[in-house]
């Protein structure tokens, strides 16, 4: 049993905590949003009211937050995760955010004596509820090995990628292909309906040939019928796209079909749906497509 203290219960977030309650973890969470932290009690969690709070006495500490403003606001500010956490803890950030502020955390980090590892995950609400998430963690091998309990319970793909900030790479290389593939499949979507072929049943072949893939597997029955509840925000999708562009202009690397894609996640945000799921990529194809 591993003391920890959990900030930001959201989407992923709250089942993330859950399942690490269910794993025999005693967990005290915080999230700005007080429905969620009542959440968090109503499955056996301790509810904090801050984050000094819910990191007192915590061995391991994990944020599940939106975006690097929010990272370097709860954790190395005033009042922060470092200024509060005991010196020895490890602090696992399962966020998505850029991999240059997961380098600045570790470093913050280590000036307190903080363990720091960076771990984004992929497998979406789904991913999260079932605990089969796949973690891709940059940081010493020596804390993935402390950390790999906790991975345990929350997914099932876990590996190790590198140094501080390499987890937050592999992840913006994800979104990328994500987004690409929802855009492919809403393309398909498009292409079928204006011909007058059943979408549904030209998909299900597809599903099992060369095009198959996760996205056909878990998003096509939604997509045809516009269902379009997050799941994952095109909000934060745009956030991942300017992630991985930036990431590839460090590189030196020229990604020509992020580019596109990314413009289209700009399109769909810029039309008003930026609360939608990422699959509502099809209404920025149909747009296009005068339909
Ligand atoms: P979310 O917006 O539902 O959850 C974020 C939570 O952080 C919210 O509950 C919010 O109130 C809380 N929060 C924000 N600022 C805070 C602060 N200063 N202090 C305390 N709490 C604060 O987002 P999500 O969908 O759970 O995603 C979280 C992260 O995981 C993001 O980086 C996202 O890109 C990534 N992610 C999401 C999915 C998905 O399918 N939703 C999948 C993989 C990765």
């Amino acid at each position: 049993m591993t003391a920890i203290g959990f900030i930001g219960l959201g989407i992923m977030g709250s089942h993330m905590a859950a399942n690490l309650i269910a794993a025999g973890h005693a967990v005290t969470g915080y999230d700005v949003v007080p429905a969620s932290v009542d959440r968090l009690a109503q499955a056996g969690g301790k509810p904090a009211s801050d984050i000094a709070s819910a990191v007192a006495g915590a061995e391991v500490v994990i944020t599940m937050l939106p975006d690097s403003p929010q990272v370097v606001e709860v954790v190395l500010e005033p009042g922060g995760v470092l200024s509060a956490v005991e010196p020895g803890a490890l602090l696992i950030d399962m966020s998505s955010i850029a991999p240059e502020t997961s380098r600045a955390v570790a470093a913050a980090g280590a000036e307190r004596g903080v363990r720091v590892l960076d771990a984004p995950v992929s497998g979406g609400e789904q991913g999260a509820i079932k605990a089969s998430l796949s973690i891709m963690v940059g940081g010493s091998p020596e804390d993935f090995a402390t950390a790999q309990p906790i991975f345990d319970a929350l997914g099932r793909t876990i590996v190790h990628v590198g140094p501080h900030g390499a987890g937050q790479t592999v992840k913006a290389a994800n979104q990328l292909m994500v987004a690409g593939i929802i855009s492919l499949v809403a393309e398909a979507i498009v292409l079928l309906e204006a011909s007058d072929v059943d979408s549904t049943r030209g998909l299900e072949v597809l599903a099992g040939g060369l095009a198959g893939n996760r996205i056909l597997d878990l998003k096509a029955t939604s997509m045809i019928a516009r269902q379009f509840e997050p799941g994952f925000r095109i909000d934060l999708h745009h956030k991942d796209m300017g992630i991985a562009q930036n990431a590839a202009r460090s590189a030196g690397v020229a990604l020509p079909v992020t580019g596109i894609v990314a413009q289209l996640v700009a399109a769909a945000r810029a039309q008003g749906h930026g609360s939608l799921d990422h699959s509502a990529l099809l209404k920025v194809v149909e747009e296009l497509s005068g339909r």
